[in-house]
């Protein structure tokens, strides 16, 4: 049994994905919460659920999917890992934030890179790890094959894909690594984007104007 629990955070309408099982372990994605009240919601959650947070994971290093990284962190006493070609993008993430007007604790160094080899693993569940750079070059998402979810990150949005304007974007990388990786999975695969409302592959594969074609 996997929990999929979603949360909106940040001026950048972030979605901040709880993983969670039957024993009450826990992984945080993309902790974007900014303000007290939204690391209230995350810690009150994660409280009221009586769960014990192991693994804190990045998807990317944007600066509105690490923004709680050092709450998370600090609070929980947990690992962060990330793909090594993110680096840049978290060091950097204080000062993208002061264009943003965004004041950020910087995140603590990752304790693990992660790529391809490696798997993920909460209690009995396994997940798989896709690299797609294209958005950002230290993307990955996390599949459960046996839960048919993918944990995507800024890769695949409900009708749409992940800007590649910012520095080491690369649209058409992006779209290669979708269609050879993603749309490889089975088509009822549910997507948790890293914002927006959740979609499928099938409905991807027919309605994203990026895509279809
Ligand atoms: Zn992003």
């Amino acid at each position: 049994m996997l929990n999929v629990k979603l949360f909106v955070f940040n001026p950048f309408q972030e979605n901040t994905f709880v993983l969670s099982n039957e024993n009450k372990e826990c992984i945080i994605f993309d902790p974007g919460c900014y303000s007290s009240e939204e690391q209230n919601e995350l810690s009150e959650y994660i409280e009221t659920e009586k769960l014990q947070p192991i693994l804190l994971i990045n998807t990317h290093c944007h600066i509105d999917h690490v923004l709680g990284n050092n709450f998370v962190t600090g609070k929980y006493s947990i690992p962060l890992w990330i793909h090594k070609e993110g680096l840049p993008l978290l060091q950097a993430a204080p000062v993208y934030g002061q264009t943003y007007g965004v004041q950020m604790i910087p995140s603590p160094p990752p304790d693990k890179f992660l790529d391809e080899s490696d798997e993920v693993i909460l209690g009995n569940e396994k997940l798989q790890i896709f690299f797609v750079p294209g958005h950002s070059p230290g993307s990955i998402c996390f599949y459960s094959k046996e839960h048919k979810f993918l944990i995507g990150g800024d890769v695949l949005f409900y009708e749409s894909i992940g800007r590649t304007d910012l520095p080491g974007g690369n649209h058409n990388q992006l779209l290669t690594n979708i269609k050879e990786k993603l749309f490889k999975l089975d088509d009822d695969t549910v997507v948790y984007c890293g914002h927006g409302p959740e979609t499928t592959i099938r409905h991807e594969k027919k309605h994203n104007p990026f895509l279809v074609g």
